[in-house]
Protein backbone atom coordinates (compact mmCIF):
# COMPACT_ATOMS: atom_id res chain seq x y z
CA UNK A 1 0.00 0.00 0.00
CA UNK A 2 1.21 3.14 -0.95
CA UNK A 3 0.84 6.39 1.84
CA UNK A 4 0.76 9.49 0.59
CA UNK A 5 1.17 12.47 2.78
CA UNK A 6 -1.25 15.18 2.10
CA UNK A 7 0.89 17.88 2.26
CA UNK A 8 3.09 16.06 -0.61
CA UNK A 9 -0.20 15.83 -2.77
CA UNK A 10 -0.06 17.39 -6.38
CA UNK A 11 -3.01 18.60 -8.60
CA UNK A 12 -6.28 19.94 -8.22
CA UNK A 13 -8.67 19.12 -5.50
CA UNK A 14 -10.32 15.81 -6.40
CA UNK A 15 -13.24 14.47 -5.13
CA UNK A 16 -13.51 10.77 -3.52
CA UNK A 17 -15.63 7.38 -4.62
CA UNK A 18 -19.16 6.25 -5.38
CA UNK A 19 -20.07 2.80 -4.13
CA UNK A 20 -23.27 0.60 -4.72
CA UNK A 21 -25.16 -1.94 -3.11
CA UNK A 22 -28.13 -4.29 -4.67
CA UNK A 23 -29.56 -7.08 -3.20
CA UNK A 24 -32.76 -8.44 -5.74
CA UNK A 25 -35.01 -11.28 -4.00
CA UNK A 26 -35.91 -13.13 -6.66
CA UNK A 27 -32.63 -15.12 -7.01
CA UNK A 28 -32.90 -15.55 -10.68
CA UNK A 29 -33.09 -11.52 -11.44
CA UNK A 30 -29.70 -10.36 -12.42
CA UNK A 31 -28.93 -7.32 -10.10
CA UNK A 32 -25.59 -6.24 -12.29
CA UNK A 33 -27.75 -4.29 -14.64
CA UNK A 34 -29.89 -2.03 -11.39
CA UNK A 35 -26.08 -1.57 -10.27
CA UNK A 36 -24.64 -0.48 -13.40
CA UNK A 37 -27.71 2.17 -13.51
CA UNK A 38 -26.61 2.79 -10.06
CA UNK A 39 -22.99 3.19 -10.83
CA UNK A 40 -23.69 5.28 -14.13
CA UNK A 41 -26.17 8.25 -11.58
CA UNK A 42 -22.41 8.22 -8.92
CA UNK A 43 -20.39 8.49 -12.51
CA UNK A 44 -19.59 12.38 -10.70
CA UNK A 45 -17.87 10.87 -7.43
CA UNK A 46 -15.97 9.37 -9.67
CA UNK A 47 -14.39 8.89 -13.54
CA UNK A 48 -10.74 6.97 -12.95
CA UNK A 49 -11.59 3.40 -13.05
CA UNK A 50 -14.67 1.10 -11.74
CA UNK A 51 -16.12 -2.89 -10.77
CA UNK A 52 -18.79 -4.70 -10.25
CA UNK A 53 -18.77 -7.93 -7.87
CA UNK A 54 -21.77 -9.90 -8.67
CA UNK A 55 -23.15 -13.20 -5.82
CA UNK A 56 -25.47 -15.97 -7.24
CA UNK A 57 -25.58 -17.50 -3.38
CA UNK A 58 -22.97 -19.46 -4.52
CA UNK A 59 -19.69 -17.94 -6.11
CA UNK A 60 -18.63 -14.55 -6.62
CA UNK A 61 -17.93 -13.09 -10.15
CA UNK A 62 -15.69 -10.17 -10.38
CA UNK A 63 -15.08 -7.17 -13.07
CA UNK A 64 -12.72 -4.02 -12.86
CA UNK A 65 -11.88 -1.77 -15.53
CA UNK A 66 -9.99 1.97 -16.28
CA UNK A 67 -12.82 4.39 -17.22
CA UNK A 68 -15.88 5.40 -17.28
CA UNK A 69 -18.87 2.97 -16.79
CA UNK A 70 -20.61 3.82 -20.04
CA UNK A 71 -17.12 2.64 -21.76
CA UNK A 72 -16.79 -0.35 -19.88
CA UNK A 73 -19.31 -2.38 -19.30
CA UNK A 74 -20.91 -4.12 -22.01
CA UNK A 75 -24.30 -5.58 -22.79
CA UNK A 76 -22.54 -8.74 -22.68
CA UNK A 77 -20.38 -8.59 -19.87
CA UNK A 78 -23.27 -7.10 -17.75
CA UNK A 79 -25.01 -10.67 -18.54
CA UNK A 80 -21.68 -12.39 -17.15
CA UNK A 81 -21.98 -10.82 -14.18
CA UNK A 82 -25.05 -13.08 -13.14
CA UNK A 83 -26.47 -13.11 -9.68
CA UNK A 84 -29.01 -11.76 -7.43
CA UNK A 85 -26.13 -9.16 -5.58
CA UNK A 86 -24.35 -6.80 -6.97
CA UNK A 87 -21.98 -4.24 -4.90
CA UNK A 88 -19.98 -1.51 -7.13
CA UNK A 89 -17.42 1.21 -7.03
CA UNK A 90 -16.25 4.23 -9.16
CA UNK A 91 -12.89 5.92 -8.09
CA UNK A 92 -11.05 9.12 -8.23
CA UNK A 93 -7.16 8.94 -8.19
CA UNK A 94 -4.70 11.30 -9.17
CA UNK A 95 -3.34 10.55 -12.59
CA UNK A 96 -0.14 8.66 -11.35
CA UNK A 97 -1.69 6.68 -9.07
CA UNK A 98 -4.82 5.63 -11.31
CA UNK A 99 -4.23 1.60 -12.09
CA UNK A 100 -6.09 -1.46 -11.98
CA UNK A 101 -4.56 -2.55 -9.05
CA UNK A 102 -6.51 0.21 -6.84
CA UNK A 103 -9.75 -0.35 -8.94
CA UNK A 104 -12.66 -1.37 -6.84
CA UNK A 105 -14.20 -3.66 -5.55
CA UNK A 106 -11.59 -6.05 -3.94
CA UNK A 107 -12.22 -9.69 -3.60
CA UNK A 108 -11.13 -12.25 -1.43
CA UNK A 109 -11.39 -15.65 -0.66
CA UNK A 110 -11.35 -17.07 2.53
CA UNK A 111 -11.09 -20.84 3.44
CA UNK A 112 -14.94 -20.24 4.54
CA UNK A 113 -16.10 -18.20 1.58
CA UNK A 114 -15.80 -15.26 -0.99
CA UNK A 115 -15.74 -11.48 0.43
CA UNK A 116 -15.94 -8.59 -1.78
CA UNK A 117 -15.73 -4.92 -0.13
CA UNK A 118 -16.09 -1.18 -2.23
CA UNK A 119 -14.99 1.40 0.00
CA UNK A 120 -15.35 5.68 0.17
CA UNK A 121 -13.27 7.27 2.77
CA UNK A 122 -10.34 6.97 3.83
CA UNK A 123 -8.41 5.16 6.76
CA UNK A 124 -5.99 7.16 8.89
CA UNK A 125 -4.57 4.28 10.35
CA UNK A 126 -3.59 2.41 7.45
CA UNK A 127 0.45 1.78 8.55
CA UNK A 128 -0.33 0.38 11.89
CA UNK A 129 -2.97 -2.05 10.11
CA UNK A 130 -0.54 -2.96 7.46
CA UNK A 131 1.75 -3.90 9.44
CA UNK A 132 0.18 -5.95 11.44
CA UNK A 133 -1.70 -7.99 8.70
CA UNK A 134 2.01 -8.38 7.14
CA UNK A 135 3.53 -9.90 10.38
CA UNK A 136 0.83 -12.42 10.27
CA UNK A 137 1.25 -13.45 6.72
CA UNK A 138 -1.22 -10.70 4.87
CA UNK A 139 0.34 -9.56 1.07
CA UNK A 140 -1.03 -6.83 -0.66
CA UNK A 141 -1.57 -6.58 -4.64
CA UNK A 142 -2.44 -2.72 -4.50
CA UNK A 143 -1.32 0.91 -3.11
CA UNK A 144 -5.46 1.39 -1.86
CA UNK A 145 -6.36 1.74 1.90
CA UNK A 146 -9.32 -0.31 1.20
CA UNK A 147 -6.72 -3.26 0.62
CA UNK A 148 -6.71 -3.17 4.61
CA UNK A 149 -10.53 -3.08 5.32
CA UNK A 150 -10.90 -6.55 3.22
CA UNK A 151 -7.48 -8.27 4.51
CA UNK A 152 -9.12 -8.33 8.23
CA UNK A 153 -12.56 -9.20 7.56
CA UNK A 154 -11.26 -12.09 5.60
CA UNK A 155 -8.37 -12.86 8.72
CA UNK A 156 -11.48 -12.55 11.02
CA UNK A 157 -14.60 -14.26 8.47
CA UNK A 158 -13.63 -17.60 11.10
CA UNK A 159 -15.12 -16.23 13.94
CA UNK A 160 -18.70 -15.72 11.59
CA UNK A 161 -19.93 -12.47 9.43
CA UNK A 162 -21.38 -10.30 11.65
CA UNK A 163 -17.85 -11.08 13.95
CA UNK A 164 -15.50 -10.38 11.39
CA UNK A 165 -17.51 -7.26 10.23
CA UNK A 166 -17.73 -5.92 13.69
CA UNK A 167 -13.95 -6.59 15.14
CA UNK A 168 -12.89 -4.97 11.38
CA UNK A 169 -14.75 -1.80 12.00
CA UNK A 170 -13.54 -1.65 15.34
CA UNK A 171 -10.15 -1.44 14.55
CA UNK A 172 -10.13 0.58 11.51
CA UNK A 173 -10.09 4.15 11.84
CA UNK A 174 -11.26 7.35 9.50
CA UNK A 175 -14.05 7.80 6.76
CA UNK A 176 -16.28 4.83 5.89
CA UNK A 177 -18.93 4.02 3.70
CA UNK A 178 -18.49 0.35 3.09
CA UNK A 179 -20.37 -1.51 0.49
CA UNK A 180 -19.56 -5.42 1.22
CA UNK A 181 -20.71 -9.41 -0.72
CA UNK A 182 -20.39 -12.46 0.32
CA UNK A 183 -22.41 -15.49 -1.87
CA UNK A 184 -25.15 -14.75 0.14
CA UNK A 185 -25.68 -11.50 1.94
CA UNK A 186 -25.15 -7.62 0.85
CA UNK A 187 -23.40 -5.35 3.99
CA UNK A 188 -23.64 -1.25 4.73
CA UNK A 189 -21.62 0.22 7.24
CA UNK A 190 -20.55 3.60 8.07
CA UNK A 191 -18.07 4.94 10.07
CA UNK A 192 -18.97 6.26 13.70
CA UNK A 193 -18.96 9.58 12.28
CA UNK A 194 -20.94 8.94 9.28
CA UNK A 195 -18.42 11.51 7.32
CA UNK A 196 -18.92 9.96 3.84
CA UNK A 197 -22.71 9.72 2.60
CA UNK A 198 -24.40 6.11 2.42
CA UNK A 199 -28.16 5.44 2.18
CA UNK A 200 -30.50 3.00 1.76
CA UNK A 201 -33.05 2.47 -1.13
CA UNK A 202 -35.95 0.20 -1.78
CA UNK A 203 -36.80 -0.99 -5.06
CA UNK A 204 -39.81 -3.25 -5.72
CA UNK A 205 -38.02 -6.62 -5.16
CA UNK A 206 -35.49 -5.65 -3.53
CA UNK A 207 -32.93 -3.65 -1.84
CA UNK A 208 -30.13 -0.73 -2.79
CA UNK A 209 -27.13 0.79 -0.67
CA UNK A 210 -26.03 3.70 -2.52
CA UNK A 211 -23.44 6.98 -1.54
CA UNK A 212 -26.10 8.89 -2.79
CA UNK A 213 -30.03 8.64 -3.42
CA UNK A 214 -30.13 9.73 -6.75
CA UNK A 215 -28.34 6.48 -7.78
CA UNK A 216 -31.84 5.00 -6.16
CA UNK A 217 -33.81 6.86 -8.45
CA UNK A 218 -32.09 5.94 -11.18
CA UNK A 219 -32.94 2.14 -10.42
CA UNK A 220 -36.34 3.03 -9.82
CA UNK A 221 -36.45 2.46 -6.23
CA UNK A 222 -37.17 4.31 -3.07
CA UNK A 223 -34.94 6.26 -0.30
CA UNK A 224 -35.58 4.66 2.84
CA UNK A 225 -33.10 6.51 5.21
CA UNK A 226 -29.41 7.12 5.36
CA UNK A 227 -27.47 4.86 6.97
CA UNK A 228 -27.08 6.17 10.69
CA UNK A 229 -23.14 6.71 11.79
CA UNK A 230 -21.84 3.80 13.23
CA UNK A 231 -24.45 1.54 11.79
CA UNK A 232 -24.14 -1.75 9.69
CA UNK A 233 -27.31 -3.29 7.75
CA UNK A 234 -26.99 -7.03 6.65
CA UNK A 235 -29.32 -7.72 4.40
CA UNK A 236 -30.40 -10.92 3.28
CA UNK A 237 -33.64 -13.47 2.15
CA UNK A 238 -34.48 -12.36 5.54
CA UNK A 239 -34.55 -8.44 5.22
CA UNK A 240 -32.51 -5.99 6.50
CA UNK A 241 -31.43 -6.42 10.02
CA UNK A 242 -29.43 -3.12 11.51
CA UNK A 243 -27.10 -2.83 14.61
CA UNK A 244 -24.46 -0.54 15.67
CA UNK A 245 -20.66 -1.76 15.99
CA UNK A 246 -20.73 -0.85 19.43
CA UNK A 247 -18.65 2.49 19.51
CA UNK A 248 -19.53 5.65 20.40
CA UNK A 249 -21.06 7.89 17.64
CA UNK A 250 -21.06 11.64 16.69
CA UNK A 251 -22.48 12.39 13.37
CA UNK A 252 -19.48 14.61 11.45
CA UNK A 253 -21.17 14.75 7.87
CA UNK A 254 -18.50 15.78 5.12
CA UNK A 255 -19.58 19.25 4.33
CA UNK A 256 -18.23 19.88 1.30
CA UNK A 257 -20.46 17.08 -0.10
CA UNK A 258 -22.91 20.17 0.45
CA UNK A 259 -20.58 22.29 -1.27
CA UNK A 260 -19.39 20.91 -3.97
CA UNK A 261 -19.58 17.07 -4.77
CA UNK A 262 -23.15 15.83 -4.25
CA UNK A 263 -25.79 15.85 -7.08
CA UNK A 264 -28.36 18.13 -6.50
CA UNK A 265 -31.11 16.16 -6.74
CA UNK A 266 -29.54 13.81 -3.64
CA UNK A 267 -31.07 13.89 -0.39
CA UNK A 268 -27.91 13.33 1.81
CA UNK A 269 -28.76 12.62 5.51
CA UNK A 270 -31.69 14.14 5.39
CA UNK A 271 -31.17 17.31 3.65
CA UNK A 272 -31.54 18.36 0.08
CA UNK A 273 -28.43 19.19 -1.27
CA UNK A 274 -29.95 21.70 -3.51
CA UNK A 275 -32.26 23.06 -1.07
CA UNK A 276 -29.15 23.61 1.03
CA UNK A 277 -27.01 25.35 -2.02
CA UNK A 278 -29.86 27.69 -2.55
CA UNK A 279 -30.08 28.73 1.22
CA UNK A 280 -26.49 28.63 1.21
CA UNK A 281 -27.00 31.77 -1.67
CA UNK A 282 -29.85 33.23 0.43
CA UNK A 283 -27.28 33.67 3.25
CA UNK A 284 -24.59 34.79 1.24
CA UNK A 285 -26.92 37.73 -0.26
CA UNK A 286 -27.82 38.95 3.10
CA UNK A 287 -24.11 38.46 4.55
CA UNK A 288 -22.69 40.10 0.98
CA UNK A 289 -25.03 41.81 -0.83
CA UNK A 290 -23.55 44.31 -3.62
CA UNK A 291 -25.66 46.57 -6.13
CA UNK A 292 -25.84 44.63 -9.48
CA UNK A 293 -27.81 43.82 -12.64
CA UNK A 294 -27.45 40.17 -12.83
CA UNK A 295 -26.26 36.99 -10.92
CA UNK A 296 -25.03 34.09 -11.98
CA UNK A 297 -23.14 31.01 -11.32
CA UNK A 298 -20.39 28.73 -12.15
CA UNK A 299 -21.78 25.30 -13.17
CA UNK A 300 -22.96 22.95 -11.93
CA UNK A 301 -22.30 23.50 -8.43
CA UNK A 302 -22.53 27.37 -8.06
CA UNK A 303 -26.25 27.24 -9.83
CA UNK A 304 -28.21 26.70 -6.91
CA UNK A 305 -26.33 29.63 -4.83
CA UNK A 306 -26.77 31.81 -7.69
CA UNK A 307 -30.26 31.03 -7.55
CA UNK A 308 -30.25 31.67 -3.97
CA UNK A 309 -28.90 34.80 -4.05
CA UNK A 310 -31.34 36.25 -6.81
CA UNK A 311 -34.26 35.22 -4.75
CA UNK A 312 -32.93 36.82 -1.72
CA UNK A 313 -31.47 40.02 -3.48
CA UNK A 314 -34.29 40.51 -5.82
CA UNK A 315 -31.26 40.80 -8.61
CA UNK A 316 -32.37 38.78 -11.60
CA UNK A 317 -30.51 35.59 -11.96
CA UNK A 318 -29.17 34.81 -15.77
CA UNK A 319 -27.25 31.81 -17.06
CA UNK A 320 -24.16 33.67 -17.74
CA UNK A 321 -21.71 31.08 -18.00
CA UNK A 322 -22.05 27.86 -20.48
CA UNK A 323 -20.01 24.58 -19.50
CA UNK A 324 -18.84 22.19 -22.01
CA UNK A 325 -20.29 18.91 -21.13
CA UNK A 326 -18.20 16.84 -22.43
CA UNK A 327 -15.40 18.22 -20.18
CA UNK A 328 -15.75 15.55 -17.48
CA UNK A 329 -13.28 16.13 -14.16
CA UNK A 330 -11.42 13.43 -15.67
CA UNK A 331 -9.11 15.71 -17.11
CA UNK A 332 -6.03 16.42 -14.33
CA UNK A 333 -3.71 19.05 -16.09
CA UNK A 334 -0.37 18.72 -14.64
CA UNK A 335 0.60 21.82 -14.88
CA UNK A 336 -0.97 25.44 -13.75
CA UNK A 337 -0.79 26.47 -17.81
CA UNK A 338 -3.09 23.73 -18.64
CA UNK A 339 -5.00 24.13 -15.84
CA UNK A 340 -5.43 27.90 -16.80
CA UNK A 341 -6.03 27.00 -19.94
CA UNK A 342 -9.14 24.23 -19.32
CA UNK A 343 -10.92 26.69 -17.47
CA UNK A 344 -11.64 28.66 -20.95
CA UNK A 345 -12.12 24.94 -22.86
CA UNK A 346 -14.57 24.60 -20.26
CA UNK A 347 -16.30 27.71 -19.36
CA UNK A 348 -17.75 30.27 -21.53
CA UNK A 349 -19.02 33.21 -21.50
CA UNK A 350 -23.06 34.30 -22.56
CA UNK A 351 -22.47 37.75 -23.79
CA UNK A 352 -26.18 38.84 -24.14
CA UNK A 353 -26.80 38.28 -20.23
CA UNK A 354 -23.56 40.09 -19.26
CA UNK A 355 -22.67 43.03 -21.46
CA UNK A 356 -22.67 46.21 -19.85
CA UNK A 357 -24.27 44.84 -16.77
CA UNK A 358 -22.66 45.03 -13.28
CA UNK A 359 -22.27 40.81 -12.31
CA UNK A 360 -22.56 38.29 -9.26
CA UNK A 361 -20.88 35.42 -9.88
CA UNK A 362 -21.43 32.80 -7.87
CA UNK A 363 -19.00 29.38 -7.18
CA UNK A 364 -19.01 26.92 -4.73
CA UNK A 365 -15.18 27.60 -3.63
CA UNK A 366 -12.17 28.61 -4.66
CA UNK A 367 -9.12 26.15 -3.88
CA UNK A 368 -6.12 27.68 -5.56
CA UNK A 369 -7.92 30.73 -6.84
CA UNK A 370 -6.93 29.40 -10.86
CA UNK A 371 -10.99 29.33 -12.12
CA UNK A 372 -12.20 32.79 -10.29
CA UNK A 373 -8.96 34.29 -12.03
CA UNK A 374 -9.90 33.03 -15.47
CA UNK A 375 -13.47 33.14 -15.58
CA UNK A 376 -13.40 36.94 -14.45
CA UNK A 377 -11.03 37.50 -17.59
CA UNK A 378 -14.14 35.82 -19.43
CA UNK A 379 -16.97 37.40 -18.11
CA UNK A 380 -14.92 41.22 -18.49
CA UNK A 381 -13.75 40.02 -22.06
CA UNK A 382 -17.95 39.45 -22.66
CA UNK A 383 -18.38 42.73 -21.55
CA UNK A 384 -19.60 42.93 -17.79
CA UNK A 385 -18.74 46.60 -16.57
CA UNK A 386 -18.24 45.09 -12.98
CA UNK A 387 -17.76 41.34 -11.41
CA UNK A 388 -18.63 40.37 -7.89
CA UNK A 389 -17.42 37.20 -6.89
CA UNK A 390 -19.18 35.49 -4.20
CA UNK A 391 -18.25 32.23 -2.51
CA UNK A 392 -20.74 30.00 -1.37
CA UNK A 393 -18.37 27.99 1.38
CA UNK A 394 -16.25 29.96 3.48
CA UNK A 395 -12.42 29.94 2.46
CA UNK A 396 -10.99 26.10 1.87
CA UNK A 397 -7.24 26.50 4.28
CA UNK A 398 -6.50 23.09 5.33
CA UNK A 399 -6.26 19.56 3.68
CA UNK A 400 -8.76 16.72 4.09
CA UNK A 401 -7.87 13.69 5.27
CA UNK A 402 -11.02 11.54 4.85
CA UNK A 403 -11.99 11.22 0.82
CA UNK A 404 -10.98 14.74 -0.65
CA UNK A 405 -7.99 15.18 -2.06
CA UNK A 406 -6.72 18.62 -1.29
CA UNK A 407 -3.71 19.97 -2.69
CA UNK A 408 -0.84 20.86 -0.49
CA UNK A 409 -1.30 23.38 2.29
CA UNK A 410 0.72 25.99 0.51
CA UNK A 411 -0.64 25.88 -2.70
CA UNK A 412 -4.59 27.05 -1.22
CA UNK A 413 -4.80 30.47 -1.46
CA UNK A 414 -6.84 31.19 1.58
CA UNK A 415 -4.14 29.77 3.42
CA UNK A 416 -1.26 31.92 2.15
CA UNK A 417 -3.53 35.27 1.55
CA UNK A 418 -5.92 37.53 3.03
CA UNK A 419 -9.10 37.77 1.43
CA UNK A 420 -8.43 41.85 -0.24
CA UNK A 421 -5.00 40.05 -1.49
CA UNK A 422 -7.30 37.10 -3.10
CA UNK A 423 -9.26 39.96 -4.65
CA UNK A 424 -6.57 41.17 -6.19
CA UNK A 425 -4.89 38.07 -7.31
CA UNK A 426 -8.11 37.18 -8.89
CA UNK A 427 -8.89 40.73 -10.48
CA UNK A 428 -12.67 41.29 -9.09
CA UNK A 429 -14.45 44.30 -8.01
CA UNK A 430 -15.21 42.78 -4.46
CA UNK A 431 -14.78 39.44 -2.90
CA UNK A 432 -16.99 37.90 -0.39
CA UNK A 433 -16.65 34.32 1.34
CA UNK A 434 -19.82 32.91 3.41
CA UNK A 435 -19.40 32.70 6.97
CA UNK A 436 -19.02 29.60 8.69
CA UNK A 437 -22.31 30.62 10.68
CA UNK A 438 -23.80 31.55 7.84
CA UNK A 439 -22.94 27.61 6.44
CA UNK A 440 -24.00 25.76 9.24
CA UNK A 441 -27.35 28.11 9.29
CA UNK A 442 -28.22 27.18 5.95
CA UNK A 443 -27.64 23.78 6.28
CA UNK A 444 -29.63 23.51 9.77
CA UNK A 445 -32.38 25.80 8.17
CA UNK A 446 -32.99 22.73 5.64
CA UNK A 447 -33.07 19.65 8.12
CA UNK A 448 -36.07 17.58 8.28
CA UNK A 449 -36.85 17.92 12.07
CA UNK A 450 -37.37 14.37 13.25
CA UNK A 451 -41.82 14.93 13.59
CA UNK A 452 -41.88 15.70 10.25
CA UNK A 453 -42.76 12.80 8.04
CA UNK A 454 -39.13 12.17 6.66
CA UNK A 455 -36.63 9.90 4.57
CA UNK A 456 -34.57 10.22 8.11
CA UNK A 457 -37.59 8.76 10.66
CA UNK A 458 -38.36 6.21 7.81
CA UNK A 459 -37.29 3.03 10.60
CA UNK A 460 -39.94 0.60 9.22
CA UNK A 461 -37.67 -0.98 6.56
CA UNK A 462 -35.29 -2.96 9.06
CA UNK A 463 -35.34 -4.58 12.00
CA UNK A 464 -33.18 -3.21 14.71
CA UNK A 465 -31.28 -4.87 17.54
CA UNK A 466 -31.02 -4.04 20.81
CA UNK A 467 -33.08 -0.74 20.82
CA UNK A 468 -30.54 0.52 18.40
CA UNK A 469 -32.13 3.49 16.67
CA UNK A 470 -30.81 4.81 13.66
CA UNK A 471 -31.51 8.05 14.56
CA UNK A 472 -30.06 8.28 17.57
CA UNK A 473 -27.58 10.19 15.86
CA UNK A 474 -28.32 14.09 16.14
CA UNK A 475 -28.05 15.16 12.86
CA UNK A 476 -26.38 18.57 13.85
CA UNK A 477 -22.79 18.05 13.06
CA UNK A 478 -20.29 18.51 10.00
CA UNK A 479 -17.05 17.65 9.33
CA UNK A 480 -15.53 21.49 8.36
CA UNK A 481 -11.90 20.20 8.98
CA UNK A 482 -11.09 21.92 5.65
CA UNK A 483 -12.15 25.08 6.45
CA UNK A 484 -11.16 25.17 10.23
CA UNK A 485 -8.39 22.70 10.45
CA UNK A 486 -10.31 20.64 12.79
CA UNK A 487 -11.16 17.22 12.69
CA UNK A 488 -13.53 14.28 13.78
CA UNK A 489 -10.75 12.51 15.19
CA UNK A 490 -6.58 12.20 15.27
CA UNK A 491 -4.22 12.03 13.07
CA UNK A 492 -2.18 8.90 12.83
CA UNK A 493 0.86 10.48 10.91
CA UNK A 494 0.22 9.03 7.30
CA UNK A 495 -2.52 9.09 5.63
CA UNK A 496 -3.82 6.21 3.61
CA UNK A 497 -6.14 7.85 0.42
CA UNK A 498 -9.06 6.82 -1.34
P1 LIG B 1 -9.58 26.51 -8.06
O1 LIG B 1 -9.66 26.82 -9.49
O2 LIG B 1 -8.37 25.68 -7.70
O3 LIG B 1 -9.76 27.69 -7.15
O4 LIG B 1 -10.79 25.51 -7.73
C1 LIG B 1 -12.08 25.99 -7.47
C2 LIG B 1 -13.02 25.45 -8.48
O5 LIG B 1 -12.91 24.03 -8.48
C3 LIG B 1 -14.47 25.78 -8.19
O6 LIG B 1 -15.06 26.11 -9.43
C4 LIG B 1 -15.07 24.51 -7.66
O7 LIG B 1 -16.39 24.29 -8.15
C5 LIG B 1 -14.17 23.44 -8.20
N1 LIG B 1 -13.91 22.40 -7.22
C6 LIG B 1 -14.04 22.43 -5.90
N2 LIG B 1 -13.71 21.25 -5.36
C7 LIG B 1 -13.33 20.46 -6.39
C8 LIG B 1 -12.88 19.12 -6.52
N3 LIG B 1 -12.75 18.36 -5.46
N4 LIG B 1 -12.57 18.64 -7.75
C9 LIG B 1 -12.69 19.40 -8.85
N5 LIG B 1 -13.13 20.68 -8.80
C10 LIG B 1 -13.45 21.20 -7.60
Amino acid sequence: METIYAEEEEGKLKDHCGVIGVYLSNHDQNASRMAYYGLQSLQHRGQESTGLAVADGEKVEHFRAMGLVADVYSREKLAELSGHIAIGHVLYSTSGKATIENAQPFVSKAKLGTIAVAHNGSLVNTEPMKEFLEETGSTFTSSSDSEVIIKLIAKNYKKGLEKALTDTIQLIKGSFALCVMTEKTLIGARDPNGIRPLCLGQLQNGWVLASESCAIDAMGGELVRDIAPGEIVIINDDGVLSFNFGEKTSKKTCIFEYVYFARPDSIMDGIGVQEARIKMGEVLARESGVAADVVIGVPDSGIGSAMGFSKASGIPFAMGIVKNKYIGRTFIAPSQEEREAMVFVKLNALKSDLFGKRVVIIDDSIVRGTTSRRLIQILRKAGAKEVHFRISSPPVKFPCYFGIDTPARAELISATHEIEEIRQAIGADSLAFISMEGMIEALQSCEYEDDKESVRTNTKAATHRDGFSPNGASNCGYCQGCFLGEYPMPMIGEIGKR
